[in-house]
């Protein structure tokens, strides 16, 4: 099951959700309402903090999506390409489709999103104070600019991969001109936070009995695994220099073709060597990939009233890539794939298919990935 789903589409960037979220929202409609609301703005009716708290959480999910499209409009200004944001359990995050090309896109980029949450907290401080509204109005308006405002503190941590750490690191970049060194010293300053958060969340719920202890840890956890799978990306990266998909793609793969049934091509796949996936083919197109476990799924009753292209993945669904990309793009389509396999053509044809455990046996080899 995919874990997140598109909600939509703005200015062209892919708006996901992640399941996680919807729990989230309904965490923060609970805590406003019987707890926030009531002891900032006491007196009110229930109905009334009901309303307000799940306006204003709906209002923060809004504000955290324009904190996000704040990040991809300068990205595609910068010449980067957006693969889209997905909202998840703390929050949002962008995903690139590329590495920054210099330390300065990165700065841009990395502060942008920060930049949005300040003008918010601003505007909705700003309304609270200076303008008479009603009290539900002014205490939903007050709760929405604290909020904004403590993204913002939080977000601008020096902690990669936290804004303040991209900024941080595009800092560091520029001094030294040395990625990897900017990298892991702004990904050991965001272990370290996530430790002190930890600890401190744990400590605080031991010692006071305060739930807020429960959230410090988990951000904290979140942050130290984030910050780790950083180091391993660039460690990755590293090991991957200089090598093409051509290097570890498997050649002339078997492949069933789209117009035959599943009990054919399974008939002619006798005494040969299973593969796990197998690209689809129709009069020399491309037209997707079948995964052996897609054929496992249906009962050997229907495999001869089944045909191959309706129970492949389309190549709209799974990574199409060319025999010259390289192989650390590769394994950032892989990594974003349902299947982690993708198809590899040149000149319009297929020529192979690529998995992520091709580039796993490389990078083990090279033992980029040391724990
Ligand atoms: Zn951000």
């Amino acid at each position: 099951m995919n874990p997140t789903f598109t909600i939509g589409r703005i200015a062209g960037i892919r708006i996901s959700l992640n399941w996680s979220w919807l729990i989230i929202f309904a965490l923060i409609v609970w805590s406003l309402d019987v707890s926030v609301f009531p002891a900032q703005n006491p007196g009110l009716s229930h109905a009334t903090y009901l309303i307000m708290s799940v306006v204003a959480a709906f209002v923060f999910f809004l504000s955290i999506l324009l904190h996000e499209i704040g990040h991809s409009i300068v990205a595609r200004r910068n010449g980067m390409e957006i693969e889209g944001i997905t909202l998840w359990l703390f929050g949002g995050v962008s995903q690139f489709k590329e590495k920054f090309s210099s330390p300065g896109s990165e700065f841009r980029i990395g502060i942008a999103g920060p930049a949005v949450s300040l003008v918010l907290g601003a505007i909705f401080v700003g309304l609270a104070v200076m303008v008479n509204f009603t009290t539900p109005v002014d205490g939903t308006l007050a709760w929405l600019g604290y909020i904004n405002l403590l993204l913002l503190v939080f977000n601008l941590l020096p902690a990669l991969p936290l804004d303040g750490g991209r900024v941080l690191r595009s800092a560091l970049w520029k001094a030294k001109g040395d990625f990897a060194w900017a990298t892991r010293i702004a990904a050991g300053i965001g272990k370290g936070f996530g430790y002190l958060m930890i600890g401190g969340g744990v400590l605080l719920f031991v010692a006071y009995r305060s739930a807020s202890g429960i959230w410090l840890a988990l951000i904290g956890w979140f942050l130290l695994s984030a910050a780790g799978g950083e180091v391993r990306y660039l460690e990755a990266s590293q090991a991957l220099e200089g090598l093409h998909v051509r290097d570890l793609m498997t050649r002339d793969p078997v492949t069933a073709s789209a117009d035959e049934t599943l009990g054919q091509f399974m008939d002619s796949l006798a005494g040969r060597a299973k593969h796990s996936t197998y690209p689809v083919v129709s009069n020399g197109d491309v037209l997707g990939l079948l995964p052996f476990r897609s054929i496992a799924h249906f009962p050997r009753s229907d495999w001869d009233s089944r045909l191959v292209r309706d129970s492949m993945l389309g190549s709209d669904q799974v990574p199409v890539l060319d025999t010259e990309d390289s192989a650390e793009d590769a394994l950032t389509e892989l990594m974003g794939g349902e299947i982690h396999r993708g198809l590899v053509v040149h000149d319009g044809g297929l020529v192979g298919f690529i998995s992520i455990s091709d580039i796993g046996r490389v990078l083990n080899q090279r033992s980029a990935f040391r724990r």
